[in-house]
């Protein structure tokens, strides 16, 4: 793909809102709500917008798997939820997606980089998302940053570098 000058408020707007409805299509009892915190008159950067739009699709969709997951086992006064965030920084956008789910544990945290890992169910998931997702953000000199918190939740943050010269 080729790099075009790109609005990640409205990329990431474009596949939360995929996401979230592709979801509720394929599962009526899915339960999830998210909320978006955007940076106004965020500079755009210059990414493959399909590409970087795949990375955001797939944090996406493992953050509502989990709330949804979480919400379906019946915790009391449990809601759901995912929150997108950009914001810009010195170096370029940072954009995160943060979930209220399960979190994820230190034993696994080394390995959920890695291709064909997965903890979903057989059939539910490929383990490719995030070892795809490294690839793509690497290819465009960002970094993919991680805190979670097991039984608290997650919190995926994406760094994509303005161009130096
Ligand atoms: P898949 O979604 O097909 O399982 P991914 O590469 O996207 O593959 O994710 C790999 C694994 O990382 C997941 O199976 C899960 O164990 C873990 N993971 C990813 N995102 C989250 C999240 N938001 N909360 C908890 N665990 C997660
Ligand atoms: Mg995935």
């Amino acid at each position: 793909g080729e790099r075009t000058l790109t609005d990640l408020n409205e990329l990431a707007d474009e596949y939360l809102r995929l996401s979230y409805h592709g979801l509720r299509a394929k599962d009526k009892s899915f339960q999830a709500d998210f909320k978006t915190d955007f940076e106004p008159n965020l500079p755009k950067v210059n990414i493959v917008a399909q590409d970087i739009g795949r990375v955001l699709l797939n944090l996406i969709n493992n953050a509502f798997y989990v709330v949804d997951e979480k919400a379906k086992s019946g915790i009391e006064g449990y809601k759901p939820e995912v929150i997108v965030n950009t914001n810009k920084t010195e170096r370029g956008i940072e954009i995160s997606v943060k979930d209220n789910g399960k979190g994820i544990p230190e034993s696994i945290k080394e390995k959920i980089f890695q291709p064909f890992f997965t903890t979903k169910p057989t059939g539910s998931g490929t383990g490719l998302g995030l070892s795809l997702s490294y690839d793509i953000v690497k290819a465009h000199g960002g970094e993919i940053k991680i805190e979670s918190k097991e039984g608290r939740g997650t919190v995926f943050t994406l760094e994509i570098p303005f161009p130096t010269n």
